[in-house]
Order: structure tokens, then sequence, then C-alpha cells
């Protein structure tokens, strides 16, 4: 049977425009539907205007540090409504390029929400479109937690949009996007308290790590509340009042002018998205798929956060690529999930990759052997601080192969992405030890470490 295209991708995000451009590469005939902007959470919600955010809260510190090296002091002050209009300029000047890439792909745009009518059929807005293969790469979305006045909080997507300053802001949420946030609102002068479930920000990821995030972020002036049990949001003349009760039964009220909820959790767009038309099987929302990007409905591949596995950018790209290389480059691939590196960009920032200390510990037992080097690094010298570098290392002891590496402090990102080809390659200690290292640099600790 002929059908409209080769492969019709449901929303245009990281995952989707990714398929759609290498599958059209191929010769596929590609239809993709977007009922919002191009480019998805990561271009226009996430990491982009994230990033943009982060370069600016940055400036006062170099303002402070500058004058260790003899620069007289600097007078500043953030004009909010002008950073905020540069990065939504930015963002949007991102969504015409996408436009342009998916024109130059061949692959057609249809602006709107796609909805499964059966296996082979989507309606988009009013149009119906059939296609031999379906991909569903919608993403995910924030949760509204169950907390009293949940309705008064804005979520992360909100915060690039506020006309004004908020000069007083309750983050509730203890992972990387709620300490980004934290640090990137503190570097922009706000007065930011962070509310935390849990004794420390960052479950998940290594422990001297996690400490010493959250140490460095109370340092510059963070205040975080941990080990809380329950949370309560009011609207009152003074602002937004939050009501936090910790363990001990210690209660506390911290009054903002807002309430951010920052990825306390998101959960995938694939409600109202007429799965029950399909064989497509999912859990509590996240679809159900094998290493090929398959669902329970043969024609029917799904990637990216809505499959909720590890949930970056780069990972939806990827996926994405090696289905078009696999269906339609006849080229069989998988995505590989291991080793896979990340970044935290708090102030300090942290990168890391492989494992932590503790599931290194729990695969290998008695053989980890950890090299850790904490020290200040040049820049702070003349800049007076007391700003500390944290960089790890995590050995197998039977293979010397270095199954982990973590680092906090400046350019952390830039750095680890290098580190992440050797540990990917299977990289042993002894290949670290027999590189020169740059000099004067903090990453060249990470081959002297002894
Ligand atoms: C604040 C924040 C910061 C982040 N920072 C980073 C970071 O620094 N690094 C990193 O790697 N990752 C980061 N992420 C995660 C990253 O943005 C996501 O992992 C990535 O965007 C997932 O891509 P995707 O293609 O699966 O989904 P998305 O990019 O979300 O794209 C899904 C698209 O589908 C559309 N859609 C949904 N339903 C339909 C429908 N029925 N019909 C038509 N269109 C539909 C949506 O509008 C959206 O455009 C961040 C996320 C957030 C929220």
């Amino acid at each position: 049977m002929k059908h409209d295209f080769d492969l019709f991708v449901i929303g245009a995000g990281s995952g989707g425009i990714a398929t759609a451009r290498r599958a059209a590469e191929y010769g596929a005939k590609v239809g993709i539907a977007e009922f919002d902007k191009l480019g998805g959470t990561c271009v226009n919600r996430g990491c982009v205007p994230k990033k943009l955010m982060v370069y600016a809260s940055h400036f006062p510190d170099s303002f402070v540090e500058s004058q260790g090296y003899g620069w007289s002091p600097v007078e500043s002050t953030l004009d909010w409504e002008k950073m905020i209009t540069a990065v939504n300029n930015e963002v949007n000047r991102l969504n015409g390029i996408y436009q342009k890439m998916l024109d130059n792909s061949k692959v057609e745009l249809l602006q709107g929400y796609g909805k499964f009518v059966d296996a082979h059929t989507v309606m988009v807005g009013d149009r119906q479109v059939t296609a031999d293969k379906i991909l569903i790469a919608v993403g995910g979305k924030p949760v509204r937690p169950n907390i009293l006045g949940i309705e008064h909080a804005i979520t992360s997507d909100d915060i690039f949009h506020l006309k004004e300053q908020p000069k007083r802001i309750v983050i509730l949420g203890a992972g990387y996007i709620g300490c980004e946030f934290a640090c990137i609102l503190k570097g922009l002068g706000c007065e930011v308290t962070q509310v935390v479930r849990g004794d420390k920000i960052l479950r998940g990821f290594d422990e001297d790590i996690r400490a010493e995030i959250q140490q460095a972020m109370v340092n510059h002036g963070i205040r975080i509340i941990n080990n809380i049990e329950s949370i309560a949001i009011e609207k009152t003349d003074e602002g937004v009042k939050v009501t936090v009760k910790s363990s001990g039964d210690t209660e506390e009220t911290v009054v903002a002018d807002a309430v951010s909820l920052a990825a306390v959790g998101r959960k995938p767009n694939t409600q109202n998205l007429g799965l029950e038309n399909t064989k497509v099987q999912h859990q509590d929302g996240a679809i159900i798929v094998d290493e090929y990007s398959r669902t329970h409905e043969e024609n029917i591949y799904a990637l990216g956060d809505c499959t909720d596995k590890i949930n970056l950018t780069p990972v939806a790209i990827n996926e994405g690529r090696a289905l078009a290389d696999t269906v339609f480059g006849n080229k069989s691939r998988i995505m590989s999930y291991e080793n896979v590196p990340t970044a935290i960009f708090t102030t300090p920032e942290a990168a890391t990759v492989g494992l932590t200390e503790a599931e290194a510990r729990e695969k290998y037992g008695d053989a980890v052997k950890i090299y850790r080097s904490r020290f200040r690094p040049m820049y702070y010298t003349l800049a007076g601080k007391d700003e500390k570098t944290l960089i790890k290392l995590i050995v197998d002891g039977n293979t010397d192969k270095v199954v982990g590496a973590h680092m906090v402090g400046n350019s952390a990102a830039e750095i680890i992405q290098g580190v992440a080809i050797a540990v990917k390659m299977g990289a042993t200690k002894a290949d670290f030890d027999a590189t020169v290292g740059i000099h004067p640099t903090s990453a060249e600790e990470f081959v002297t470490m002894r």
C-alpha cells in the first residue's frame, strides 16, 4: 500500500529532527509534526537558554576576581529584561535555522498536534497523513507534584520569560536542573533558597561530587534547606509564602517573589497521543522500546525523553541517528548507553562519565581504586578566592581500566568531554599516566594523580 510518507515523525525536538534529517539523507520521504516551536525542549526551554543564562550569571564574579589581577572595580547592574530578550532572540534565531535545515533536507513540516488514528495514520490538526513507519519523539514536560498551593509555583519553562527579576526565589528540587537554576539566579543577584527532600542535592551522582557542589553552593550564599518532609505554598500580600517542615518537626517559612519547580520531575508527553489506537505500550507514560527503539507496534518507533531512559539531548540525537541508519541506511546499529558523559552547569560546574564510586564498588568490590585530587586552581590565587576544584578517577584494579571520571571546577564539562573518549575506548590508568599533561592547567591532574 502506498503511504504519504516513508517516515512520519511526531515531535520536532532534538530526537525527532535528527531522525527526520538522517532518514531523508538516505532518500526517505519524511514528514514531521510539531505544534510548538521547532527544536523542542533543548532549544526553547532547556539546554540553550539555560546555558546562555549561566554565562550571564558568571559576570559579577569575574568583575570581582579581575581586581586581584589589577583591574579597577567594575560598577555594573543587570538589565533583566534586556538579558531575557537577548536570550529569547537567540532562541528565535535557532528556530529559523531548524526550519532551514528541514527545508534543505526536504522534510515536510506539518504545524499541529499529531495524534494516532491507527498504526499507519496520524491526524495533524485537520490533515490526515499515512506513513509506512512512524516515530514518536514527543519529549516530556514538568510535573506538578502534589503540594498544597502548587498552582502558585512557576516551572523552569516560565523562568525564561519572566518580565521582572525575582529578587527572592525559592527553588523546589535537588536535581541537576534545580541546582543549575539556583546557581544562575544567585549569580544574577537573586536571594535563593533551595528546598531539598534528602540530605544532599544531586541524587544519583558520585557522593564526593554531590558534597563538593552542595558546599560550594552554600559558600556562594545559596540557602539550602535539606530533609524536607512537607511543603505548603501560599500567596500573600508580601509575596509567595513557602512553609517547609523538616524531619524533626521543625517548621519554617520563607517569603519570596517566586517559587519555581525546577524539574522536580518530568513526565513523557504521551497522554493525548491516541496510543490506544495502536499496540504501543507504555509504563507510567514512558513508551516501552527495545534497543532498536522499536515499540510493541511493528512499524512504530519511539525515542528521547518520551521513553524516559537517559533524558539528555545528545542521547535523543544518537538514538535517532542509529534508528535512521538501521531502518533507512541499511547500517544496523544501536545506541550505546554505557559511559554517557553529562554535565551539571552549576557554579562551580561539574561533569562526569562512567560509574560513581558506589556503583563501581558494587560491581568490582574491593578491587576498586580511587584517585582524588582537590586543590585551588591557579586562577583563584590572584583573585584571592578559596574556590576548589575536585578531580576523581575510579579504576577497576583487576584490569586497571578507568571506569569513572568526575570533576567539579571551571570548564569541567569541556574537560570531561575529552576524558570521556578515553573512558569510552577503555583506557587504563597506565594510559592516563602515559599521557603528557598540558601545563599549567587543572585538567593535567587527570594524568598526574598517584
Ligand atoms: C531546563 C532544562 C535544561 C536542560 N539542560 C540540558 C543540558 O544541559 N544538556 C542536555 O543534554 N539536556 C538537557 N536537558 C534535557 C533535554 O532538553 C532533553 O533531553 C531533550 O530535549 C529531549 O529531546 P526529545 O527530542 O526527546 O524531546 P523534545 O526536545 O522535548 O521534543 C519533543 C517535541 O515534540 C513536540 N510534541 C509533543 N507532543 C506532540 C504532538 N502530539 N504533536 C506534535 N508535536 C508534539 C514538543 O512540542 C517538542 O517540540 C534539559 C532539559 C530542561 C527542561
